[in-house]
Formats: structure tokens, C-alpha cells, sequence
């Protein structure tokens, strides 16, 4: 995707603070981070939003998961607990159309939605 945020920071057009990379994920820090740890996970391929996931992406997701489990251990936030976000369209709040996965920790979350 020509002009989606996202898609530059896979290519390196913008800059990002990495956490994570392999084949087909990336992880980098929030710019504006909403706890003190707040890292974006996203695939490298452009799937718009997760409304937009095809049956072909499903593992990927799997696997996006299970690099926020490595990520959690890695940083030593695993026991005290984190929260996994994702916005998905207008309603969602979703500001950025590139399927990406908040990692929020270091903070106790209270306002609960659900
Ligand atoms: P969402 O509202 O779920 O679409 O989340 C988009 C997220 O992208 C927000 O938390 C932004 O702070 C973050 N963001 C926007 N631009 C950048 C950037 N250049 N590098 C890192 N994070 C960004
Ligand atoms: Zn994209």
C-alpha cells in the first residue's frame, strides 16, 4: 500500500523503534505511548483492518500472538499481566488502517470496557 503508515515503517520509509522482526511480523514502540510499555505488532502485510482478514491470514494472527507472549517474557512483564488492544474500523476507533495489535504494560489498567 502506497501511502499507508504502516506499510512505510515495514519498508523503512519511516522510522520506527524495533522490538521485533522476522519474515512476516514487525514490532515497534508506540509514538505515543498510553503505558509505560506500548508496543505495536503488526504483520508486514497490509491487511487493512481486521474486519479484512482472510482465511489464508488466520495462522499469521496465531503467530502474532504468540509474539506478544515472547515479547512479554523477554521484557519480564509476563506474570504481572498486560492488555492486548485492537481497534477495528470507525467504531473501533481505528486510526491507522494497517491491522496492528496494541501490547499495553507496566501499569495497572483499570478503566475496563468489558
Ligand atoms: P489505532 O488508533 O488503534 O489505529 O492506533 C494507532 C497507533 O499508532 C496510535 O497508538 C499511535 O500513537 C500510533 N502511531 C502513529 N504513528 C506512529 C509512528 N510513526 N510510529 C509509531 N506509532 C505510531
Ligand atoms: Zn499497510
Amino acid at each position: 500500500m502506497e501511502d499507508c503508515l504502516f506499510c512505510k515503517i515495514v519498508k523503512g520509509e519511516i522510522p520506527s523503534k524495533k522490538v521485533y522482526e522476522d519474515e512476516e511480523i514487525l514490532a515497534f514502540e508506540d509514538i505515543n505511548p498510553a503505558a509505560p510499555i506500548h508496543i505495536l505488532i503488526i504483520p508486514k502485510k497490509h491487511i487493512t483492518s481486521l474486519a479484512y482478514l482472510e482465511k489464508e491470514d488466520e495462522p499469521l494472527v496465531g503467530k502474532i500472538y504468540g509474539v506478544m507472549n515472547k515479547i512479554a517474557t523477554e521484557k519480564g512483564f509476563k506474570e504481572d499481566g498486560y492488555r492486548v488492544i485492537v481497534n477495528c474500523g470507525k467504531n473501533g476507533g481505528q486510526e491507522v488502517m494497517h491491522l496492528h495489535f496494541h501490547l499495553l504494560a507496566g501499569r495497572k489498567f483499570g478503566e475496563k470496557i468489558i
